[in-house]
């Protein structure tokens, strides 16, 4: 009789067997600034409100398939014109599979550009998609030319453009983008996951390109323990998507607990607001120490010699950030720090300046 790795090697498909699994450190006791979580809970009083929600959710009934009443409060907090909708995901991860899946015609490919979220370019070959990225320029801004060129070739069904990017921080050009969708034959998603701590979207320019749709993630607002996320758009895009969809993709509890939080949403705009001051006094001391890039982010990407041994190191100092020496070539000897609470800040700049002291050597 065969063994299980026998079945497993000739059934599951190569490209699938060729990935490695998505690696989630472990974390306990450390101060864990590896993932753009909030640091903060919300506060007391929420709290209550929340537990009440929680207390009477119907948790024997199965999800309302289509919760008006969060997406109204969506719909509001976007100022979304008669005609966009809508389309509720497990964490936004989830819609940049919902969208790959639906655009996955034979051939098809979907771009992007190069460092950025590595969920792209996995989804891709998690749907069997064709996958191109474009590399930034060395400053990390985009590299229009380039870009342009690659869409006239590979003319892709869908392009993914992080605004700002995770892992460099930075917004890219405005100009840039409209040039972008402008010379896109196919779709083109803006993923605003760090609205909160920028000062500009493209929720406006929805009303302007037939070919946009915007996707948002509570994740790095405070919630990323709920798996929420959405992408706004126009209703004949949306409910094209809505067929894919599983039908109870977003369950009961984060339905309530997201619409409770939303009715707060100035408070968790006020935590953004504490993280954007005190990533401005985080970046002042890292530079000080580091090559750090700028950010519009809750996070900062920085570049030091040995950045390995460096990230060892501050893990044995009790400081969870993210390696990402090793990954994408533009990114060597780079680490991210997501901006935590002051205190976690101090002791994350603290235990760096004593591991850059051990690792001169
Ligand atoms: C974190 C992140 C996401 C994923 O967010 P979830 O809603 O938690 O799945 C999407 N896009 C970018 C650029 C991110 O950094």
């Amino acid at each position: 009789m065969s063994s299980v790795s026998a079945f497993v090697n000739t059934l599951i498909r190569p490209e699938i067997l060729a990935l490695s699994a998505y690696h989630v450190p472990a974390c306990a006791d450390m101060i864990k600034l590896d993932a753009m979580e909030n640091p903060y809970l919300v506060p007391p009083p929420l709290r209550d409100e929340i537990a009440a929600v929680v207390a009477d959710a119907h948790i024997n009934r199965y999800p309302d398939p289509d919760p008006r009443s969060l997406k109204q409060k969506i719909r509001e907090l976007l100022a979304l014109p008669e005609g966009m909708a809508v389309l509720l995901g497990n964490g936004s991860d989830e819609l940049i599979q919902l969208l790959a899946l639906a655009l996955n015609k034979p051939g098809a490919v979907l771009l992007s550009v190069e460092p950025s979220f590595v969920m792209y370019k996995m989804i891709a070959t998690f749907v069997g998609m064709r996958y191109v990225g474009v590399p930034l320029r060395t400053d990390f801004s985009l590299d229009l030319q380039a870009t342009l060129a690659a869409i006239h070739m590979n003319q892709p069904a869908l392009v993914f453009l992080a605004y700002p990017n995770n892992p460099t921080g930075n917004l890219f050009s405005r100009e840039d983008i409209c040039q972008i969708i402008e010379a896109s034959p196919g779709l083109v998603v803006i993923d605003e996951a760090y609205y909160a701590f920028a000062n500009d979207s493209f929720v406006p320019d929805l009303a302007i390109y037939p070919n946009l749709l915007v996707m948002r993630t509570f994740s790095k607002l405070g919630m990323a323990g709920l798996r929420l996320g959405f992408i706004a758009g126009s209703a004949l895009w949306l409910d094209q998507l809505e067929k894919l969809r599983l039908p109870y993709n977003v369950g009961v509890l984060p339905q309530r607990v997201a619409e409770t939080l939303l009715d707060h949403h100035a408070v968790l705009l006020e935590q953004a607001e504490h993280i954007k001051q005190d990533r401005k006094l985080l970046y002042q001391q890292l530079s000080s120490l580091v090559e750090v890039y700028p950010s519009e982010a809750n996070f900062l990407l920085f570049r030091v010699a040995h950045a390995s041994e460096v990230f060892a190191a501050l893990k044995q100092h009790g400081v969870l950030i993210k390696n990402l020496n090793g990954g994408h070539p533009m990114l060597t000897d780079c680490l991210r720090v997501t901006v935590g609470t002051p205190d976690e800040n101090e002791q994350f700049i603290a235990a760096l300046r004593a591991c850059l002291q051990c690792t001169v050597e």
